[in-house]
């Protein structure tokens, strides 16, 4: 079994890099890549995990980017997690989170919805995000549930709600490759506009997320077909982020081959 699409607590998953690669293994996956939020910070522990567990470790990112005001998330696979430009870029971007969510908590307290930094900050070992002050919220009793933070204050045009710098798709997939990695477009069915997806796919990319746990399975199959017409890889993954979750499948659940992890090493190769 594989799975391409997981986060941990280096972004906005709930388990550790070593936690998620023990649960993974004990679902019988062989080939693992975890995509954290604008950080690799997992991969190491992972790696150790996975040594153990016999389980082939594949680099993997998700970078967080913005096109015509819609968020476009890129999937980065099989770079050197050690490349000096990407981890700049990366550590920048995470820098820009911390102070964006300062202004965050500015905001809210402005509205008498205090929250402390570090409560924020405990939930997360590396990209720190919305989902960290959704969660600091539903502890501090500011709010019912984690949707609920979001549909009260730090949805977008919620009154705690700041935009965070990102990268054009573009120069995500360009910094990827210079890595020696290939960039998979996530999630299409979020983007919501097909045209917008078609001209994306002009950038570069190697691949088209087209299995996902948002996607019908109508969709799921209008994206394989539109991959195939462009010469990409059909890639998926069940974007993991905690156990039990009502929302989103067990890791493994998007059934993907490992072929597909071989068709994804072997164009990492030809760009390289
Ligand atoms: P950030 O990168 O800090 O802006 O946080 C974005 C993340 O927050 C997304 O990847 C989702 O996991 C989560 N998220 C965004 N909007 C919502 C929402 N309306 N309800 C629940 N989770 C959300
Ligand atoms: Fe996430
Ligand atoms: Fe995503
Ligand atoms: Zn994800």
């Amino acid at each position: 079994m594989v799975e391409l699409h997981c986060h941990t607590t280096a972004s906005d998953g709930v388990l550790t890099p070593t936690e998620l690669v023990e649960r993974a293994s004990g679902l019988g996956i062989t080939h693992l890549a975890i995509t954290d939020h604008d950080t690799t910070a997992a991969w190491e522990e992972a790696c150790l995990a996975a040594n153990r567990a016999g389980i082939e470790m594949v680099p993997g990112v998700e970078v967080s980017c913005y096109a015509q005001s819609r968020e476009i998330h890129v999937l980065g696979y099989f770079f050197d997690p050690d490349h000096r430009p990407l981890q700049c870029l990366m550590s920048e971007m995470r820098q820009a989170r911390e102070l964006r969510m300062r202004e965050m908590l500015q905001r809210l307290s402005e509205i008498n919805v205090v929250v402390e930094f570090e409560e924020v900050a405990r939930w997360s070992r590396g990209s720190i995000g919305r989902p960290h002050l959704a969660r600091a919220l539903v502890e501090r009793g500011l709010v019912k549930s984690f949707d609920d933070a979001f549909e009260r204050y730090i949805g977008r045009g919620k009154p705690g709600y700041v935009a965070r710098r990102t990268l054009s798709p573009g120069q995500a997939t360009e910094a990827l490759k210079a890595a020696g990695g290939v960039a998979v477009l996530a999630h299409p069915g979020l983007i919501k506009d097909m045209a917008l997806v078609s001209d994306l796919l002009e950038l570069g990319f190697d691949g088209l997320e087209a299995r996902h746990p948002s996607h019908s399975s109508k969709e799921m199959k209008r994206f394989t077909r539109l991959a195939r017409s462009r010469h990409l890889l059909a890639t998926g993954g069940s974007d993991f982020h905690q156990p039990g979750s009502s929302t989103r499948p067990e890791l493994g659940a998007m059934k993907i081959g490992s072929e597909t992890v071989e068709a994804l090493r072997q164009r990492s190769r030809q760009i390289a």
